[in-house]
């Protein structure tokens, strides 16, 4: 899992390993992967899906400073408004009060949602990449300072690239 919740949605088909979201049995795993409430995900498995594509769009759209599509922006508004805190009043010691009530079942997704929106505001367009293994299909918000990252993660495809060009050399110079 790397360090946003909406990013992790959009890389959870990553071609070495298959797709979480095709099973209910994979997306349970990777909900509890996320920190993520796993109880009656079951139903909302459809949903993950359709907000994973709607995420990897605006994922594009934000690279690129492209206008999202209004659909993929009313989803997330939806699973916003789901899960956004409800005043509510109530009687406590003798007195009226307005307590926040979160709405049961918005879930995960509405989590996810929350997360995007949040980042949304603030994002820099040019550290969001695609990982540069042309095999790689994740992507990813780079955080480091200087803003040099190039891959998903050193461990899958920095190692192997580097192996590669390791490799490559080597070969080179023994033909040579
Ligand atoms: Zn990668």
């Amino acid at each position: 899992m790397g360090s946003r919740l909406w990013i992790d949605l959009v890389n959870s088909a990553p071609a070495a390993l298959g797709d979480f979201l095709a099973t209910d049995d994979g997306w349970h795993r990777w909900l509890r992967a996320a920190g993520l409430d796993a109880g009656a995900a079951d139903a909302m498995r459809p949903q993950a899906l359709a907000l994973r594509e709607t995420l990897a769009r605006l994922f594009e759209c934000l690279r690129t400073g492209s206008k999202p599509k209004p659909a993929d922006i009313e989803r997330v508004n939806d699973l916003l408004a789901a899960g956004a805190p409800q005043p509510r009043l109530a009687w406590r010691g003798g007195a009226l009060v307005v307590e926040e009530h979160r709405p049961e079942g918005a879930g995960p997704l509405a989590a996810i949602a929350a997360d995007f929106a949040d980042f949304a505001a603030r994002h820099e367009p040019a550290r969001l990449r695609h990982c540069a293994n042309p095999e790689c299909s994740l992507v990813f918000y780079d955080t480091a300072r200087n803003g040099t990252r190039r891959w998903c993660s050193m461990a899958a495809c920095g190692n192997r690239s580097k192996v590669r060009s390791h490799r490559l050399r080597a070969s080179a110079v023994s033909e040579g």
